[in-house]
């Protein structure tokens, strides 16, 4: 039996963050990953020199818990921004768009001149709205929270920005409806990445989310293959087994996905229980490396990722163009990377990647003509948990969890589904349950890891 006072389980960036905190407050923590690498949904992959990210894909200037630690680590020198450049299909053609040229969607002919205006005067008003919000707490959206995403959407700015601006843009982020989330996440993500309050870019790390994370472990105390297979509680704290080993801890930071953490709390409260219940969107993700000798035309040279608005999908809901990242993570050719939307995910997980691959390719020649000659390498990444879905009352729910914990709690939940369902809200949880149980212990006057040691 090891005795340990803060055990974190899960080193994604929601336990990674909650223990680079908790370092930072003096206290040391060990990191439990049940998998043989750090990351969880924040990962890369090699292949022949090409650098692919298997889950997230960017970062933004707008993710402050992110940018904070980064900065800790020294790592500001390798985020690099992203190409600004995106686009939507409208009427089969690819619709350029960057945040910072506020009239691209006219000039692009994505919206008509009145859902234009719409968005325009929308846009301006969403920003003054929420820019006093903050961009990372879901709990600080609770008056959004009533209505989906959709209503929301099409009452502010009409039907046609929202089929081709704000649907694309949820189903393409999130795999997910926007019916089935709540308005506060739709409002966040239009004033976020369609750049309606600020001036906000996207970026990348080079070497690819892998590195950010292993960069931001390589301090901490993580052990790698401990899946945590129970937690019990007991009369000094928590104890928790990996394989034949149990560990004795005061507290638990509980930062894996809501299915395995559901497992494993011993005592959940009416709350942690609803948020606990949290589903997910499932997608997977193709990449695809080409040759150098494939021609970009001139659609998609200059650009980063293009989404397939509903009355255009198929299978694949959007394409990122991966030499758009920066940072020589194409060797010596082009990378493509397809997503598969959340409704097609579910039905062609279970496929081989062969018939997948070739799924995708077929769509894809509509705008990369002739690129499936040119592959001559391909990943398919599954991710049945992608990211948390979001409904109406998740921000009220977090809000209440965030109220709900006692002098000394024994166990905090953190992870994207008890927060903003992205890097930065993942990253946000978890230095939320770390601050948290760093200032309940000082006020109730116990410090962290008071209580006796185990038997
Ligand atoms: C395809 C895809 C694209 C995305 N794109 C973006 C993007 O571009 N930008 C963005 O900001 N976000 C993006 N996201 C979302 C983002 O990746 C996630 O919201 C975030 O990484 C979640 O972090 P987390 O720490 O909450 O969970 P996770 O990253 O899932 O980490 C949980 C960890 O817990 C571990 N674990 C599970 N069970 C146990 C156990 N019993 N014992 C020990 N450890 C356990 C897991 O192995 C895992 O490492 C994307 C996600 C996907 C899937």
């Amino acid at each position: 039996m090891s005795e340990v006072r803060v055990v974190v389980v899960g080193a994604g960036i929601a336990g990674l963050t909650a223990a680079l905190y908790l370092e930072a407050a003096g206290q040391h923590v060990i990191v439990l990953e049940a998998s043989g690498r750090v990351g969880g949904r924040m990962v890369s992959d090699s292949v022949d020199g090409f650098t692919i990210d298997e889950g997230a894909q960017f970062l933004s200037t707008r993710y402050p818990v992110l940018g904070e630690l980064i900065e800790r680590v020294g790592f500001a020198a390798s985020i690099v921004e992203v190409n600004p450049w995106v686009a939507v299909v409208r009427g089969g053609r690819l619709r350029r768009i960057r945040p910072d040229a506020p009239l691209s969607p006219l000039r692009s002919g994505l919206l008509r001149l009145p859902a234009y205006l719409r968005l325009a005067v929308g846009g301006m008003r969403l920003g003054r709205r929420t820019r006093a919000l903050s961009q990372n707490d879901l709990s600080a959206w609770t008056s959004y929270d009533e209505t989906d995403g959709k209503t929301w959407s099409e009452s502010y700015f009409g039907a046609e920005v929202t089929r081709f601006m704000i649907e694309p843009c949820i189903a393409s982020l999130f795999f997910q409806r926007l019916h089935d989330d709540s308005a506060a996440l739709a409002m966040h993500t239009t004033s976020l990445f369609y750049g309606l309050s600020g001036d906000v870019k996207l970026t990348a790390p080079v070497g690819g989310m892998g590195a950010l994370t292993r960069r931001l472990a390589s301090g901490l105390d993580v052990r790698l293959g401990s899946r945590v297979g129970s937690i019990s509680v007991a009369p000094t704290g928590v104890e928790l087994t990996v394989g034949a080993e149990r560990i004795s801890a005061n507290h638990v930071i509980l930062a894996a996905p809501a299915s395995a953490a559901r497992v494993l709390h011993p005592e959940p409260t009416a709350t942690e229980r609803e948020l606990l219940a949290t589903p997910y969107s499932t997608t997977a993700t193709v990449a695809i490396m080409v040759r150098r000798s494939f021609r970009l035309g001139p659609d998609v040279s200059n650009l980063y990722a293009f989404n397939l608005p509903e009355s255009d999908r198929g299978a694949v809901v959007a394409v990122t163009i991966e030499e758009a990242k920066g940072g020589g993570r194409v060797g010596n050719g082009h990378l493509f990377h397809a997503y598969l939307s959340g409704d097609a995910a579910p039905k062609m997980i279970a496929s081989s990647d062969d018939q997948i691959v070739s799924v995708v390719l077929s769509e894809l020649e509509k705008f990369l003509p002739g690129v499936s000659r040119e592959v001559f390498a391909t990943r398919v990444y599954r991710w049945k948990e992608a990211l948390a879905l979001t409904p109406p009352g998740r921000a009220r729910l977090v809000a209440q969890y965030r109220k709900s914990i006692g002098p000394a709690p024994r166990f905090l939940l953190a992870g994207d589904y008890t927060g903003m369902p992205f890097t930065e809200g993942a990253a946000e949880t978890g230095r939320w349950a770390a601050t948290t149980l760093v200032d309940r212990l000082a006020q109730w006057g116990g410090g962290v890891g008071s209580v006796a040691a185990a038997s």
